[in-house]
């Protein structure tokens, strides 16, 4: 008989989809992986501040209904060595909605990655990672503050689609052989050889979810980003594929580059999306140098990986950076950080990325008042300087608090009350004039 693991909640609902939405009712089941390393501590201490925001935002109205799942160490533990359970595959695709922390991965051999295998078992080709500045955070620029971009990242696809033959192998052998054979290429003796598919399909579903994005939430632009230059048939594609959707399927929506100085004098239409694109290593000093110009960001997977990592260094390093892999419905919210070993069980990191996560979860739920409750309480405490170990290195007088210190004060912050509709007038008004002044 299979070993079963899972609780479900007896007091909870599922989430389901109907007409292509998702319907949340007020007590919903959401299920989430703790992960390796430092996984547990961030875990501990998120849960304790959505609840504590959910509460306070609809007076105990709303409540999630957590189920934990078990992939990676904590689920060999408990299937017999076998670190992504049926069950936990399963339970995620059944609730729709979960969160996880970092899962560990062996470089170079044992098993493939957790992260990757999820996202393609579980078929979440969209990578989502929101990078935005909050007030008080050490960063390495004079204005952080112009950072607020929205990147998509192919999930499935590239280099990470796992199709890599080790030098000297048979099937390296076999490859090269055709490679050298019958398609005429040239390459060294031995070179361990992997394959990078890139399909109009993955491409245009990815590219589609980041113009629906940028559409419903008002985005001024969405760039391409590829090394078509060089990879011409993969990443050239890419860009290729990538301004036939906007063109084909959101043609009212959007205008080219090209269009809006041609036609436009370079003036944005009201209501319209521009679609540009640059070549990856350029954008790298771009987002160093006038990140203001860039709003949802669609690539491949290679360069999402890297790309995302280096913007949320801008504003603060990998420790706050958010992520999610969103499929057609299902969604697994992630810290985008690893499972830093050597701090496990410390009590010790930032929560951040994980939070923030999970602010984008509720925002993917509907419940906005919860996540603004977070992102507004958020700053409070920083200007506090209080802070975890990462950022009270980079600043003067902090004083450092543990994962669950900093989780305690700022569940206290979220607890006082904030008056989100003053704030987000406020927010609303600095966002018009940034966009005026550009
Ligand atoms: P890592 O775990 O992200 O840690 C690298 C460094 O980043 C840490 O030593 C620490 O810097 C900083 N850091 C990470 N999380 C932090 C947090 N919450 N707060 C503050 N600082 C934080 O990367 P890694 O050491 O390369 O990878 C370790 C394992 O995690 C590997 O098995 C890798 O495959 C896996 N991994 C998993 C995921 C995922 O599950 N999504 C993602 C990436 C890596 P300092 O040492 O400077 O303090």
């Amino acid at each position: 008989m299979a070993v079963t693991q899972l609780n479900y909640p007896v007091d909870g609902s599922k989430i389901t989809i109907k007409d292509n939405q998702l319907i949340v009712p007020d007590n919903p089941i959401l299920g989430y992986i703790k992960g390796d390393g430092i996984g547990p501590d961030i875990m501990h201490a998120c849960l304790r501040i959505w609840d504590a925001a959910i509460k306070k935002a609809y007076d105990g109205q709303r409540k999630i209904h957590w189920m934990e799942l078990f992939m990676g160490e904590a689920a060999a533990e408990k299937y017999n060595g076998n670190i992504f359970p049926d069950e936990t595959r399963n339970a995620l695709q059944e609730l729709i909605v979960s969160i996880k922390g970092p899962l560990t991965t062996p470089v170079g051999g044992g098993f493939r990655s957790l992260n990757v295998t999820l996202r393609q078992e579980l078929d979440l080709y969209a990578c989502v990672r929101p990078v935005r500045y909050y007030e008080g955070v050490p960063s390495p620029l004079c204005h952080p503050e112009l950072i607020d971009v929205v990147i998509f990242r192919e999930n499935t696809e590239d280099v990470y689609a796992g199709i890599e033959y080790q030098s000297g192998s048979p099937e390296m052998r076999k490859v090269e052989k055709f490679l050298k054979e019958e398609m005429g290429a040239t390459f060294f003796d031995d070179a361990g050889l992997g394959i990078k598919p890139i399909s109009p399909f993955g491409s245009k579903r990815l590219v589609r979810k980041a113009i629906q994005y940028a559409i419903k939430n008002k985005r001024e632009s969405v760039t391409l980003v590829h090394k078509g230059n060089i990879m011409k048939y993969t990443e050239g594609a890419f860009r290729n594929w990538g301004y036939e959707v906007a063109r084909e399927e959101f043609g009212d929506y959007t205008i080219t580059e090209e269009e809006l100085y041609s036609q436009y004098g370079g003036k944005q239409p009201e209501g319209k999306i521009v679609i540009k694109d640059r070549i990856a290593d350029i954008i790298f000093q771009l987002m160093l140098l006038r990140p203001n110009e860039f709003d949802v960001i669609a690539t491949m997977n290679l360069n999402g990986d890297y790309l995302s990592d280096a913007i949320a260094a801008e504003v603060g390093g990998m420790g706050i950076a958010p992520g999610a892999n969103i499929g057609d419905h299902v969604a697994v919210f992630e810290a985008t950080h690893g499972t830093a070993p050597k701090y496990a069980n410390l009590d010790k990191v930032n929560p951040g990325s994980l939070l923030f996560s999970g602010v984008d979860m509720l925002e993917y739920m509907g419940w906005i008042r919860a996540a603004d409750l977070i992102t507004l309480a958020y700053p409070k405490v920083i200007a506090k300087k209080i802070v975890t170990y990462d950022f009270a290195r980079q600043m003067t007088g902090a004083k450092e608090v543990s994962t669950s210190g900093f989780a305690d004060e700022l569940i206290s912050e979220i607890e006082k009350g904030i008056d989100l509709s003053a704030l987000r007038k406020e927010r609303k008004a600095a966002i018009e004039q940034e966009r005026n002044d550009l």
